[in-house]
């Protein structure tokens, strides 16, 4: 089983209600099942700030499937709960970012592992922090705590 670290956000439609039944859709992916759930974190949205808090969390799963296959799937689900088209950092209803996939590091037209930009995303490493060892390093990266202190 693959080791896989996802970053959840919601600022639209009912974000808790979202994220519930959201993790209850990702724990029905085949080959797939959650491990491990962060805290939800309420923070401030990036670029325009005209637009509600995100609610974000981080969790851990184990799955058979490889990082395209699981893209797939969680953009089915980005689907569902976002009918709409919107802008770049809009307000979204769901947001699914496969952050961490072992210990791979590729970069393919459509997906970028380790997730560009969590490096220094607190809404990132705080929860990312809340579920690993101490001492856990993001490939590429290194350490979540030195991260956090050069936030
Ligand atoms: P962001 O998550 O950076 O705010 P979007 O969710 O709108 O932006 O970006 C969606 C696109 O990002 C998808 O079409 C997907 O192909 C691409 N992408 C690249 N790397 C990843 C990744 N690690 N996880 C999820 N989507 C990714
Ligand atoms: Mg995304």
């Amino acid at each position: 089983m693959n080791q896989v670290f996802i970053g959840i956000g919601s600022n639209k439609n009912h974000p808790y209600f979202r994220i519930y039944s959201v993790l209850k859709q990702i724990n029905r992916i085949k080959s797939t099942r959650i491990v491990k759930k962060s805290s939800l974190y309420e923070t401030k949205p990036l670029g325009p700030q005209s637009q509600p808090n995100f609610i974000n969390a981080v969790i851990e799963i184990k799955t058979n499937l490889n990082p395209h296959e699981l893209l797939d799937e969680l953009q089915v689900l980005e689907k569902q709960h976002n009918r709409k088209r919107t802008k770049k950092w809009g307000p979204r209803s769901i947001d699914l970012d496969i952050l961490i996939y072992n210990r791979i590091t590729m970069e393919s037209r459509d997906l970028i592992i380790p997730h560009p930009g969590l490096e220094y995303r607190e809404f990132v490493l705080i929860p990312l922090y809340e579920i690993t060892n101490y001492g856990y390093e993001i490939p590429k990266y290194g350490k979540v705590s030195n991260l956090i202190k050069n936030l």
